[in-house]
């Protein structure tokens, strides 16, 4: 399968999450005696311990501040780091968003829109305690995390638990976003939003089912496209994510590829109109949460994140975002490559210019990456919109 060659591109990513520890006390007791090495190839490249163990590497990334890649398979489920909340498992690209939304103390309060499992909502965190080391007992800065799904809350409770930022974290647990009340006295502070809503999930590493139809005109991995080999071998195992294993019944197989989407939910897509429906139905929900996001009355910058490659969910969002009644009545604009961070301003993969219709300055504030492009991450994309706040006008 396509897959396995992607899980062999990819390391380990762990964020050390700082408000429980440091880089450097990690590197002192989970880490101690690896060696430390300065690219992704070295990473991953096979060992050449004479004595057949595993060789154990770390490299430090160059782009987001505390995050480690790690030789694959060495089991850090069972440190202490790991079950303590000290370290947290989260791919590089899924580190993005908050990192490119960089809420300052000044930034006032955050919403994650749709936060389950919480791996953002816990970054956003780290990176607030960083900043303000007072955080907890201030109260001065809260992260609102909503999650509509009473499942996947549990999840985000426990993770924020753990991650030790329940103190300053309120939980909107089954909460739709989009029926939140911008407007609500609780929310005046607000400042800065990061939204990461469902998407296709085609960035996924492992989810290669019509590989064909994912990379979309311009990308680095267009052109190594595989078809998917509908009739022969083994029917897929699915839905593993949600523990309800089903194997297609071999008509199924034969005909179909199923698409599998960021909470593992399956559709099953028989043709290219299947899939752009699917994804005209996710793009639609995606620019309506946006929009509403958007309203927030003293918003002042917001991230939009999909794990998919698929310009429809991605750059296109963004342009009808742009092209918005309430983006231009309300002052948003893309945020610019030269504003973000540097981590992000110097990751050299971004948007696609031609599913910006020629916009070269959107293409280039949009972020992106590829599974299997060198990199060692999935597929992810990212943008950030800003408000210089000189239309404050009455919502
Ligand atoms: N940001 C998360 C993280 O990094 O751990 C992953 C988010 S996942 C891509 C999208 C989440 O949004 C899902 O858990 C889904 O249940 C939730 N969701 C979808 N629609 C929502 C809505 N209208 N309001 C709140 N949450 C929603």
């Amino acid at each position: 399968r396509a897959a396995a060659g992607e899980e062999a591109q990819i390391p380990r990513w762990v964020r050390i999450n700082t408000i429980k520890t440091t880089v450097e006390e990690q590197l002192d007791t989970t880490f101690k005696g690896y060696e430390q090495v300065t690219t992704i190839d070295e990473v991953l490249a096979p060992s050449t311990n004479p004595a057949g163990g595993k060789q154990r590497r770390i490299l430090i990334d160059p782009h987001i501040p505390n995050l480690v890649a790690i030789t694959q398979g060495i089991d850090l489920s069972k440190t202490e780091a790991y079950s303590s909340g000290k370290i947290i498992f989260q791919d590089k690209a899924s580190c993005f968003p908050a990192y490119l939304l960089d809420p300052l103390p000044e930034d006032g309060d955050v919403v994650d829109g749709c936060a389950a499992p919480g791996n953002k909502t816990t970054h956003l965190a780290a990176i607030c305690h960083a900043r303000r080391p007072d955080f907890e007992t201030q109260e001065s800065q809260k992260i609102f995390a909503f999650e509509k799904d009473k499942r996947r809350s549990q999840t985000l409770t426990k993770m924020v638990k753990i991650a030790g930022s329940q103190g300053w974290t309120r939980v909107g647990f089954g909460q739709d976003f989009c029926q939140v009340d911008p407007t609500g006295e609780q929310f005046a502070k607000v400042g800065a939003l990061l939204l990461d809503p469902s998407c296709s999930g085609s960035g996924i590493v492992g989810r290669d089912t019509m590989p064909e139809l994912h990379v979309p005109e311009g990308s680095p991995a267009a052109g190594s496209n595989k078809k998917v080999d509908k009739g022969k071998g083994k029917a897929p195992q699915i839905n593993e994510d949600k523990g309800k294993k089903r194997k297609l019944d071999a008509n199924e197989a034969a005909q179909s590829s199923v698409m599998i989407d960021d909470e593992g939910n399956e559709t099953v897509v028989n043709s290219e109109k299947d899939l752009e429906a699917r994804l005209q139905a996710l793009a639609g929900f995606q620019l309506k949460i946006l929009l509403h996001a958007l309203t927030f009355p003293a918003a002042k910058k917001l991230t939009y994140s999909t794990c998919s490659i698929h310009s429809q969910e991605n750059e296109h969002v963004v342009m009808k975002v742009l092209e918005s009644e309430i983006a231009t009545r309300r002052g948003w604009r893309i945020m610019k490559r030269s504003e973000q961070v540097r981590g992000m301003r110097d990751w050299p993969v971004r948007g696609l210019k031609e599913s910006c219709g020629g916009d070269t300055e959107v293409a280039d504030a949009c972020i992106r990456s590829y599974k299997g492009d060198g990199y060692g991450v999935m597929g992810f994309f990212v943008a950030g919109f800003v408000r210089d706040g000189s239309k404050d006008e009455e919502m």
